[in-house]
């Protein structure tokens, strides 16, 4: 699984970051979360193509966080994507597209289906889910993870070859769960062979939000957190009244969910220098990274 921030900014775009969105990218899968203004181009940049795009996730209905939509779908269309795409997000999203069609004449050509975004597990997959929980902002605004499966256990191979089965198939249908009778009618179940499950991994996307300490819990363990960082401490005023956070509170976050990788975005224009922003989060929370646009996050199995 990667994560690749394709638009890092805030509110506004700079010459150097464009407008909020991320791709996570697993088993031959992406998922969009948020679409901000130049993320088609974004991901032309990147070179990680379209033709996987199946979900996108709008956290609210603000325009930095939606304003990509239109174009990336005009470029589907003309593309002749053909793979379903689901798009998830708050009500006003429907009424968005039928002003689209309508009044633009936007005719979406691949299948598209609009969902509205609630709290809880919204999409369910078979090896992974996705789960939302609203934050507070000054529009409705949810917070997303996409949360893997426990792996089976660890196979014992020395243990398999003292029970006495043979190497190959049966090997790999214990692996997938699976009860097996050996030729001399003993029944092996998996759990002779297989250790503890394993943790799967889990990425949680937060922003945008006011500080906000009851997040934690979705965060907890967290193999990437990206949290929104709009502003330093010197302007935590500016982010209370605005209802986002500052760097050093995302970190502490970070730190109180025990996650294994902090990544801040959304930061605001201001900064055409974000050390500030690394220096106060890394005082608290040293595994933080500034995301810069384009950068891309490795998230490998903790075993
Ligand atoms: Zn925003
Ligand atoms: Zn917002």
């Amino acid at each position: 699984m990667r994560v690749v921030m394709l638009g890092t900014s805030g509110g506004q775009p700079t010459p150097r970051r464009s407008l909020p969105a991320v791709a996570i990218i697993r088993e031959g899968e992406m998922i969009l979360l948020d679409c901000g203004e130049g993320t088609q181009t974004q991901i032309m940049k990147k070179g990680i193509g379209f033709g996987r795009l199946s979900k996108i996730v709008i956290t609210h209905i603000h325009g930095d966080h939606l304003s990509g939509l239109m174009g990336l779908f005009m470029t589907l269309s003309l593309l002749g994507h053909e793979k379903p795409i689901r798009l998830y997000g708050p009500p006003a999203l429907l009424g968005f597209f039928t002003s689209l069609k309508r009044d633009i004449n936007l005719h979406v050509k691949f299948p598209l289906d609009i969902e509205v975004l609630k709290q809880g597990v919204f999409a369910r997959e078979n090896d992974y889910h996705l789960e939302a929980v609203s934050v507070p902002h000054s529009a409705p605004c949810m917070a997303v993870a996409l949360q893997e499966k426990m792996r089976p256990g660890r196979f014992n191979i020395e243990r398999a070859r003292e029970l006495g089965i043979p190497e190959g198939p049966l090997y790999s249908r214990l692996q997938h769960g699976e009860t097996i009778t050996l030729d001399d009618g003993r029944r092996i179940s998996p759990a002779e062979v297989l250790g503890e499950p394993r943790k799967a991994r889990r990425v949680a996307y937060v922003t945008d939000t006011l500080y906000n300490p009851a997040i934690v819990p979705f965060c907890r363990d967290a193999d990437l957190l990206i949290h929104e960082s709009m502003f330093a401490t010197d302007m935590e005023h500016e982010a209370r009244a605005r209802k986002h956070c500052t760097a050093a509170q995302a970190a502490t976050i970070a730190k109180a969910a025990g996650v294994r990788k902090l990544v801040l975005t959304h930061v605001s224009a201001r900064y055409l220098d974000t050390d500030p922003l690394r220096k106060e989060a890394r005082a608290i929370f040293p595994e933080t990274y500034i995301a810069r646009d384009l950068m891309e996050f490795e998230v490998p199995y903790r075993d």
